[in-house]
This record gives structure tokens, C-alpha cells and sequence, in this order.
């Protein structure tokens, strides 16, 4: 059987599989899900670009290490596959407004020429879905006869299940429903989706012969898309009946779905929202089935004729695509499939967003409305998902960067973040954390140009596929760049003198500023912008030499990963079908990153033939607090770039031999991973990395000069340290600094002055009393160089609440205890 493309869902990626869920489509249609306030990315040329990334070739260096969007792209490189959506700007660094403006025009859709029709009124749209149904019946019955046929022919078939038990089938008759009908009934409820011979596979549709069968239910990632997917059918169908929606895409998303279609210049409100998901449920509760049929191209195009949308779709596949229709009630889409066998099993539902879009993500094309929705098999799944998303929306790295005053965007620089003084504490503070282990690991820092001669990345490669990410601009008749990465800059420094197999390995870091174009409608936050630094470091080595390095890389990673408490996996990428290099550097290679992934004593995932054509790698997928996924810290080997650069070093036997370079990112890039820590710490940040850790509150005006001098101690033991000398009431003053997230909050009066102490509390309003300033001090120290992820004053959390201090005050000792 061939492998059906006709699809009304295009499958997405995750970018950020976080709380605004930003996805990009496979075929590099950029959009935004998951949260109401982010506008849907309006790109133009998503479409050109997409087509010139083939999946082996594409980016030519590696993947994560960089702000992490940019998993999607096999073989190619976060930190510079052209993996998220770029415009070529031509030759001239250009302003923000002229570069959406050029990007748009560079491909006015065709179907901006000839706008859609109008919304179906309710007759014809009666009319619409009577001749589809019909349309569909008819192909439906060259199916039912093609069953019968095989049913005559009775040629038996053995379907074989995981647990090494077989069934009897009949080849082209029997569907993986009728052999669930054979098992337990707790297995055949929870049955989502088949899977024959390692394919997704409908329930409903018969086996073509001997196999393997395996039922997937909502628990398995593919089980999950294929939920998601159906309901955005179900979506679709209620679109349809509500407003007369002409449909065009409803994919299935990371978690949840969407389906974007056109209203003619109506828009759909929040109010809206409450008829489609009625109509949802009605659906659900008619447990329509979901019936599938192929067609050829002509067919297709007959049952779209009044939906231009889906009709450009079919034109658009190729020409040996094998052409599929589903239904499920009144509703036929143009799909791939596979689907649930009913719509009974969306148990619970909802519509979560509406947002704007256009056709083919472009805004000269006709505007749609896009509907974000969710469904689960039960309401218990509906309601931890709602928890978690509120939990998102409150730990959004953008409302409390606002509110902790740590950073912002201006529209003068869209995509480069401001960081206000108190992010700027943060930042550094990372880019220190890494320093420190630089240190350690024997890395040498470096600084590097940020303005590169274009010829740079035409020797490393990246000149073809990357030149559209770049900031381009003309230096006396010559083509510059901005670098977006480091390693060609890196390759230079290597190769400025001769080298000798005693130097190496070489370990260059640098933290140089990097600069990529996105295009202004995909910046996000934090998340996706056009200015950012990597904790970037490039490891020259013999190949004998690649095990202990990367073995260092995984446990420089792990401790920065502890103190971040961030848990993470780890998953080997091993040699593509393409690919440059010879089998036997490669084996080696991928023995010795086993080997060293191996002594970490963590388990990790082998992706085989998942690799960049120029080397293997291991990517790194960390977890927040939230459960939710991001790819940050990646190790690539790199059999490519030291050709490319031509370097060498002079070996024990005085020939010349090339290195292998290691490129490695911990963090990926700072900004990204701020926006990480943000939300995984919900704006708390531990004493180590937070920007306002004592706050010292006078009782009053005459214990100011009290105050300051507190400020004065800790500020010199290097805290970050302030005074509240308004006249607010003390106990206001106390809830605003735990409010504003300090850490420590030191209130201060007479008592306290004659004694030399300071009544102590913390954010949460644990009460630790009233201790000598000097201990006070010395416990914030040790607590800031230990890196402690909560607080270690009075060595044990205490829960109770300031009415409680007095008692507290007598327990001063705890301090020394906890020395
Ligand atoms: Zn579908
Ligand atoms: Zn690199």
C-alpha cells in the first residue's frame, strides 16, 4: 500500500512545547497555539523556504545548543539550520517593517487574486454536505465491493499481537476492530488507533495481509495525535454546522488541535465558543463513525468543488499521492488519517481560543478564523490539563518579566530584549554559573567578531541554506553578515597557527553575541528572537579523544542541570542514510558517545539514523517543573566543518591529521533558557540567581539609618540588597517585598539597632526572628555559594506564620544548629 498524503491536517512540530505551545507546520507554515493573547505568526514566504531545506542537506551544523526551536529540521542544526521562519532580505540590513513588507510580497499566494466565495448560507450548505455525503457513498461502495471480492477469495491471513499470541484473518476483510473484538474489553475501550507493521493504522480499515498488530490507545504519543486529529474533524464538522464555515487545515497539535477556517469578514467571539462546543458534544454523543475511502485526484476535486481552500490542497499533491476521504456524519475531509473508529470517545471537550490567521499563513491571502480545542477520553485528563494550563498562564516568563521589571521588547529593536537591571542580575548570573564551569572543564573563553565577510559561510557550508537567517549588510562593496553562530569563526582561530597534537584538546567558548532574522510575526517572547548569546563552545580534538570529551560534556551538563533542578533525558543520534565521512570513523565515533552516555549510569534513547549527515549527536531534552519538554544543551560531533576549514594538526608521527570538533551548548542560549527558568521557577528565584534578595524594612523613620546600614554590610558581601524607607505600615511594606519575590526580608528597629541584629523572615513568610546580623550574613552567603534551590536559614522549612515571631525569636539558636 502506498502511504496516503492527502491530507487536510498538515502534522506539526513542536517548537516550544511549553505553555504557549508554539508549533511550527511541517511544511514550514508558522503558527502560534495554545494561548488566546499570541496572534498567529503572518508569513509569506514559509511555503519557498521550506521547500529548499531537504531533510538531509538542510542546516548544515547541529541541533539544539541553540534557543531550541529548532528540533524539527532532521540533520540540520539549532544552531543554524534555517529551521524556524526566515526571509531572504536581500543585501542590506533592513528595518523591521520593510522586511515584513518584503517578505509578504515575495509570495502573494495565487489565491490572492481570486477571493473565496462567500460563507455558505444554510441552504446551500445543506446542499453542499447532501452532495459530499452522496459523493462519498458512491466511492464507499467500490470499497464495500472490493471487500466482498477478497471476502470471496478467503485467503487466510495471520495477525500477529505484542503478546506473542496470533489471531486468524482474512486478507482485505478483516480490520484490527474485528480482532479487538477477540480481546479483553478493558483493551478494546481504550482502543484508539491500530498500528500494523510499525505504520498508524484505522481500526476500520481491513488488513492487506500477514502482520504485525498492535493497539494504541490515548496514552501513546501516536495514539494521542490521532485523538487530536479526529477532533479537529469533529471541530471542522461543527464549524460547518454553526457558521457555514468554508474549511481549509485542522491539525492536530502537540497537546490539542485547531482548525482554521474562513467566515467571509465575520469573526468569531468568545461567545461563539459556547455554540460550537454544544454542537461538539452532540457530535461526540452521536458516536459518529469515522469511515474512510481513496480516491483519485479528479474525484477529490469533485467533492471540494464549492471549497476552494481544500481544492488548492489536492492541486498541490503529488502527482503519485495517494488521494484519501474520510467521514464522520454529515462531515467528509480531505485527510491522511489514520482516525478513532468514533467520535464517542472524545469524553470531554473544549474550545479554547479563537485567533486570526490567513490562508497559507500569508496576509495578502484571505483572512480565517482559527479555533483552538481540546479533548480528552475522560474528565479527570480535562482537568489536569486545565490546572497545568492556568499554571502556565500564571508562570508565563513574558507577564513576570513584566511584573519583577526584568526585561522588555521595543518596537525600535522587534526581537532583541532589553534587560532591565534586575534581568541583567539573572543573566549574568547564568552566563557566570557557566563561566565557573568553564573553569573547571578547562575551557578557554574567547572573544570573536560579530561582523563576519560572507565568504565565511560560504567556506563553512552554511552560506546555501542559511543565508536568508542572516542579517546582511554592505561594507565597501562587499557582502558582511551578522554571525549567527560561532563555529566558522571559531574554525578560524584554530587554523590561525600550526597545531600540534600536544595542544589538543582545544576548548573555545564564547559567549558572542548571535544574531538570526526571524521574521517579525514569529518572534515570541523570550523564546524566539532575533538577538541572543549561546553558552557556545566549540572542543578540537583526535578522534581518540572524542569519548573523554564528551564524557566531560555530559557531566559539566549534569551538575548545571542539578542546580537548576531541571530533570532531562538524553538521546543518541547515530549515523543518517546519507552522510559524509567514512563508516569506520563513524563507528568509532558512535561507540565512544555510547560509551560516554553509557558511564553517566542514566538510561537514554538511541535515535537510529536520526544523526546530521556530518556527525552524530546527543541531544538533551530537559523538563520543568510543569513536566513540560525543551530542548536545550545538544552535543554534535562534527566530521564536516574541519575539511571545510581545512585543519589540521601535526601528529606524534609528525603527519598532518584533522580534528574532530565537538560543538557543545549547556544552557543553549542564555535568553531561552532564562524564559525557561522563569516559568519553571514561577518568577521565586532561588537566593543564588535572584535579582532582589534582602529587602530591609525599617519600623520607623527613626531606624532608617539602621537600615542602610544593613543594606551597607550585606551589599558588600555582594547581595543585592534594598532599603524600603517609605512611610507605608511595616506590615504592608513586609507583603509587598514578598509580593516583589525577595528572598529575605529584614525588619529593623530600635531594639534591633542597640543589639546588632535583624528580625528575619522570607517570601513565603516563614518567621526565623531576630539574629545577629553577622550570622544573618554569613547563612545568605552560604546559601547563595551552595546554590541552594530553597532557602537554608534555620536548616528546616517552617510553616509558621508571622503571629508565631515571638516564639520564633527564642529559637534565634536555630541558626547555629544549622551550621
Ligand atoms: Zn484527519
Ligand atoms: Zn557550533
Amino acid at each position: 500500500m502506498s502511504v496516503p498524503i492527502g491530507r487536510a491536517c498538515f502534522r506539526l512540530l513542536p517548537q516550544f512545547a511549553g505553555s504557549r505551545n508554539g508549533y511550527r507546520l511541517m511544511r514550514g507554515l508558522s503558527v502560534h497555539a495554545g494561548a488566546p493573547q499570541v496572534q498567529p505568526s503572518e508569513k509569506g514566504h514559509t511555503q519557498k523556504r521550506s521547500s529548499a531545506l531537504p531533510a538531509a542537506a538542510s542546516g548544515y551544523h547541529y541541533s539544539g545548543g541553540d534557543y531550541g526551536l529548532l528540533e524539527a529540521s532532521p540533520g540540520g542544526c539549532a544552531c543554524c539550520s534555517p529551521a524556524s521562519d526566515f526571509r531572504s532580505n536581500g543585501r542590506r540590513l533592513i528595518s523591521a517593517s520593510q522586511a515584513s513588507t518584503s517578505g509578504r510580497s515575495m509570495t502573494t499566494h495565487a489565491l490572492a487574486s481570486a477571493p473565496a466565495e462567500p460563507v455558505e448560507g444554510p441552504e446551500a450548505l445543506k446542499a453542499y454536505v447532501n452532495r459530499r455525503i452522496e459523493l462519498f457513498e458512491q466511492f464507499k461502495l467500490r470499497e464495500s465491493e472490493a471487500v466482498q471480492r477478497a471476502r470471496a477469495e478467503n485467503v487466510p491471513i495471520r495477525i500477529q499481537l505484542p503478546d506473542g499470541s496470533a489471531k486468524e484473518g482474512v486478507r482485505g476483510v478483516t480490520t484490527p476492530q474485528d480482532i479487538l473484538q477477540q480481546l479483553p474489553r478493558s483493551v478494546a475501550k481504550k482502543a484508539v488507533v491500530a498500528k500494523v507493521d510499525g505504520r498508524v493504522w484505522d481500526m476500520f480499515v481491513p488488513l492487506e495481509g500477514d502482520c504485525n498488530l498492535q493497539i494504541l490507545t490515548f496514552e501513546d504519543p501516536e495514539g494521542k495525535e490521532t485523538f487530536w486529529h479526529s477532533s479537529a474533524h469533529v471541530l471542522g464538522e461543527a464549524l460547518e454546522s454553526c457558521f457555514g464555515a468554508k474549511l481549509t487545515i485542522g491539525p492536530a497539535l502537540e497537546e490539542g488541535f485547531y482548525y482554521d477556517c474562513y467566515l467571509g469578514e465575520r469573526t468569531l467571539s468568545e461567545a461563539d465558543k459556547a455554540a460550537l462546543e454544544k454542537r461538539i458534544q452532540e457530535i461526540v454523543k452521536e458516536k459518529q463513525e469515522f469511515d474512510r475511502v481513496v480516491v483519485s485526484r479528479e474525484e477529490a476535486l469533485s467533492m471540494f468543488e464549492e471549497n476552494k481552500f481544500k481544492a488548492e490542497i489536492i492541486n498541490g499533491l503529488p502527482q503519485d499521492a495517494t488521494i484519501s476521504l474520510y467521514r464522520c456524519g454529515p462531515m467528509v475531509d480531505l485527510c491522511h488519517g489514520p482516525h478513532l473508529p468514533n467520535t464517542g470517545l472524545l469524553k470531554a471537550s473544549a474550545v479554547n481560543a479563537v485567533n486570526r490567521a490567513h490562508w497559507r499563513a500569508d496576509v495578502n491571502n484571505e483572512p480565517l478564523q482559527r479555533v483552538y480545542g481540546i479533548t480528552f477520553p475522560d474528565q479527570a485528563a480535562m482537568k489536569d490539563y486545565q490546572h497545568r494550563m492556568e499554571e502556565a498562564k500564571r508562570r508565563d516568563h513574558r507577564n513576570i518579566g513584566t511584573q519583577q521589571e526584568l526585561f522588555f521588547f521595543d518596537r525600535m529593536s522587534p526581537g532583541s530584549c532589553f534587560f532591565q537591571p534586575n534581568g541583567a542580575r539573572i543573566y549574568n548570573t547564568l552566563v557566570e554559573l557557566i563561566r565557573e564551569k568553564y573553569w573547571e572543564y578547562g575551557y578557554e573563553e574567547v572573544v570573536t567578531p560579530n561582523l563576519f565577510n560572507f565568504e565565511l559561510w560560504e567556506r563553512s557550508g552554511h552560506a546555501e541554506h542559511y543565508k536568508d537567517n542572516m542579517f546582511l549588510v554592505d561594507i565597501e562593496d562587499q557582502e558582511f553578515g551578522l554571525k549567527p553562530m560561532n563555529c566558522p569563526g571559531h574554525c578560524l582561530m584554530f587554523g590561525h597557527r600550526m597545531r600540534s597534537y600536544r595542544e589538543l584538546p582545544i576548548r573555545l567558548a564564547d559567549f558572542g553575541v548571535l544574531h538570526r532574522n526571524e521574521f517579525s510575526g514569529a518572534l515570541q517572547g523570550l523564546t524566539r528572537v532575533r538577538r541572543f548569546q549561546q553558552d557556545d563552545a566549540h572542543v578540537f580534538c583526535r578522534p581518540d579523544q572524542v569519548m573523554e570529551e564528551v564524557s566531560s560534556c555530559l557531566r559539566m551538563l549534569d551538575e548545571v542541570y542539578q542546580v537548576f533542578g531541571l530533570t532531562y533525558k538524553a538521546a543518541l543520534s547515530t549515523r543518517p542514510d546519507s552522510y559524509l565521512g567514512t563508516l569506520e570513523q563513524w563507528d568509532t565515533a558512535e561507540s565512544a558517545l555510547k560509551a560516554a552516555l553509557d558511564q553517566t549510569g542514566k538510561e537514554w534513547e538511541l535515535n537510529e539514523a536520526d544523526g546530521a549527515f556530518y556527525g552524530p549527536k546527543i541531544d538533551i531534552t530537559v523538563f520543568d517543573a510543569l513536566r513540560r519538554k525543551f530542548q536545550c544543551a545538544t552535543i554534535q560531533l562534527d566530521f564536516q566543518l574541519p575539511i571545510r576549514f581545512d585543519l589540521q594538526y601535526k601528529s606524534a608521527g609528525d603527519a598532518f591529521e584533522r580534528p574532530v570538533i565537538v560543538h557543545r551548548a549547556v544552557l543553549g542560549s542564555v535568553e531561552r533558557m532564562f524564559a525557561i527558568l522563569t516559568e519553571n521557577f514561577a518568577g521565586k528565584w532561588p537566593l543564588w540567581l535572584s535579582p532582589r534578595q534582602v529587602m530591609v524594612i525599617p519600623i520607623s523613620e527613626g531606624s532608617v539609618g539602621y537600615a542602610q546600614k544593613v543594606r551597607g554590610t550585606l551589599r558588600a558581601a555582594k547581595l543585592h540588597v534594598e532599603v524600603d524607607a517609605s512611610d507605608k505600615k511595616m506590615q504592608k511594606k513586609v507583603r509587598e517585598a514578598q509580593l516583589a519575590q525577595f528572598n529575605y526580608i529584614l525588619v529593623v528597629g530600635e531594639k534591633e539597632e542597640a543589639e546588632g541584629t535583624v528580625n528575619v523572615r522570607t517570601r513565603d513568610n516563614v518567621v526565623h526572628g531576630m539574629h545577629s546580623l553577622a550570622s544573618v550574613k554569613d547563612v545568605l552567603l552560604r546559601e547563595k555559594a551552595s546554590r541552594s534551590l530553597t532557602s537554608i536559614f534555620g536548616g528546616h522549612e517552617d510553616t509558621s506564620s508571622a503571629e508565631a515571631s515571638d516564639q520564633h525569636v527564642q529559637n534565634g539558636v536555630a541558626l547555629t544548629t544549622a551550621r
